[in-house]
């Protein structure tokens, strides 16, 4: 089993977008699937590699999304494909905590080398992103025996009860889904883009304000976590002014406070390094894992201080499908991928390429307000040129021009005004760059 090297890097588009049979199926999809489902691009694939995705209409798409920061290490990446179908052959289900298997073990024993944190880790897998959200508070308010949450604004979890509760943003993700879990407490996040007070003291006044409303409002000693995402995903890549996290990370360890990163969508070499708090030298207590993880297979993980992921009693975690077999052979062949094949560099190549990009449209059109991320994880946020009001118009109609000549990007953020750019690791320049040059024609087109 080779990968599909005949699907050359390229972008192609033969049909309009959508064409007739992807017209044909998503009327069949508008029929069969809950009217709940999003959509980003009207089109249905048929096979994908790397970096482009190929529609049952023929249409070559340059992949901007990786499936929401997921095929880090690109689409049927050779050693994911292996790996997998190696699996699959010798067995594909016992339940981990009913008769184990060794990948189980040997993707955890990665997690915990390769995390932050000089310490002895320990880890657990799960089956989605929320889930294992969910199981780092249990296990937090389990060692700590306290029951306050500490979330930010712009914040996004997940979509189940619990995440949902520590979810900032009401529509789509929480209206009408309530009642909603208690004991959740959302402070103020440094959006410099949108701070109202002075921008050069930034870093200190949201200190000041997060701390004083914990101090105050919740009481430190009641704290069992702070949760956060050391680049805003969902909420529109809100990247935290330096000296932001070292602050919480240190209030945190001052006050028996367990410090939880949530690295579901900045993870696994997308923003240049393994994990995104190493850019400030930040080590949480426990570090949350998922979408990148394993090539697009469902997995995700929770890894810890030993002492606080052992401190649950046996039978205390779990559940059926965790740690699938599949999808560790899965995550061993994207550990493998990124350090053999060099890609928290090629992160910071992407990232370089697409920043001066971004920046140089910046300039040209004053509609994009800023642009902001790291590596291959950074966005533009669209405003009312010369001002820093939202501009969801904006965005609807350059994420639809790119969609129409076959470049997938993704929205995002709170005001609904962020275009997003999440390419695998593996794009090359020119299908990068070539993509900058659609987007280019799409603001040129407002
Ligand atoms: C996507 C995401 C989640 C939820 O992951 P699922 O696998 O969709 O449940 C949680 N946190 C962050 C930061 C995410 O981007």
């Amino acid at each position: 089993m080779t990968v599909k090297t005949h699907i050359p890097q390229e972008r192609r588009v033969v049909t309009a977008i959508p064409g007739p049979k992807s017209q044909e199926v998503l009327a069949r999809r508008s029929e069969a699937t809950s009217g709940g489902l999003g959509l980003s691009i009207p089109v249905v694939i048929e096979s994908a590699a790397d970096a482009i995705l190929v529609d049952i209409d023929g249409n070559h798409i340059i992949d901007l999304g990786s499936g929401i920061g997921v095929t880090n290490i690109g689409n049927t990446s050779q050693r994911v494909v292996d790996r997998v179908i190696a699996q699959v052959q010798e067995f594909t289900h016992t339940c981990f905590t009913v008769a184990p298997y060794i990948n189980y073990i040997e993707v955890c024993e990665l997690l915990n080398k390769h995390t932050p944190g000089t310490f002895k880790k320990k880890s657990l897998l799960v089956n989605s992103g929320a889930e294992a959200v969910e199981n780092a508070i249990k296990v937090a308010r389990h060692y700590t025996k306290r029951q306050a949450i500490v979330v930010f604004e712009h914040s996004y979890h997940g979509r189940t009860n619990l995440t949902m509760a520590l979810t900032a943003k009401n529509m789509p993700y929480k209206e009408g889904f309530g009642p909603f879990a208690p004991e959740i407490y959302r402070v103020p996040m440094p959006y410099s883009l949108h701070w109202v007070g002075d921008k050069a003291t930034i870093t200190q006044d949201a200190l000041d304000l997060v701390t004083h409303k914990i101090d105050k409002e919740i009481g430190a000693h009641n704290v069992a976590a702070i949760l956060i995402e050391p680049i805003q995903g969902e909420g529109g890549f809100v990247v935290p002014p330096k000296g932001f996290l070292p602050g919480l990370q240190k209030y945190s360890n001052d006050n028996g406070i367990i410090f939880i990163a949530d690295e579901v969508q900045t993870g696994f070499a997308r923003t240049g390094h393994m994990f995104a708090v190493e850019e400030e030298g930040v080590v949480p207590d426990m570090i949350v894992t998922a979408k990148g993880i394993a090539g697009g297979l469902p997995l995700a993980a929770v890894t810890g201080r030993a002492e606080i992921m052992d401190s649950v009693h046996a039978a205390g975690l779990g559940g059926t499908y965790g740690g699938n077999p599949v999808a560790c052979a899965a995550a061993l062949g994207v550990f493998e991928t990124i350090i053999e094949d060099g890609l928290i560099a090629r992160a910071q190549h992407i990232g370089k390429i697409l920043g001066d990009s971004l920046r140089a449209l910046a300039t040209k059109y004053p509609v994009i307000g800023e642009v902001r991320g790291r590596g291959a994880m950074q966005a533009i946020e669209l405003v009312v040129p010369g001002t820093t009001q939202p501009n969801p118009e904006a965005m609807q109609k350059i994420i639809k021009y790119c969609h129409s000549k076959g470049v997938l990007v993704l929205n995002a953020g709170t005001y609904a005004n962020v275009v997003r750019f999440l390419p695998p690791l593996v794009i090359t320049d020119e299908l990068l760059l070539d993509a900058m040059s659609v987007l280019d024609e799409a603001l040129a087109s407002l």
